[in-house]
């Protein structure tokens, strides 16, 4: 790999790390909506959180799921098959999602936008 494409590489990896701290951010919200309503409906609505800015595929988590999710800042909920391999790896798969780990500068950007970070539940 020349320079060139690492650079490439670099920039890829960031505009992946963009786009699902943005959709991160958006089940955030969710969450709190979908709390107020889970004695009702077990398995809340998210939003796919795969670096595809134009994906908005529907997934189906219970809240004790989205919170595991969202307590490793680094993991992220997305519809099978929608993995981008040069900023991620599966670390498990569920019913109807995957879960995904951002690595190097896609888990950089992921830690250093993670909207829990500085919050009771982050101090480590
Ligand atoms: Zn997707």
């Amino acid at each position: 790999m020349d320079d060139g494409d690492a650079e490439a590489f670099e920039l890829r990896q960031e505009r992946i790390a963009r786009n699902q701290a943005l959709f991160r951010e958006v089940n955030e919200r969710l969450e709190s909506l979908n709390r107020t309503m889970s004695e009702l409906i077990p398995i809340s609505d998210f939003i796919c959180e795969c670096a595809n800015p134009e994906c908005f595929e529907r997934i189906g988590l219970t809240i004790p799921e989205y919170e595991a999710l969202r307590a490793e800042p680094t993991h992220f909920a997305v519809r099978h098959g929608h993995v981008f391999a040069e900023a991620e790896r599966i670390v498990e798969r569920k019913n109807g999602y995957s879960v995904v780990e951002k690595f190097e500068e896609a888990g950089s950007y992921a830690i250093e936008t993670d909207p829990r970070r500085g919050s009771a539940a982050q101090q480590k």
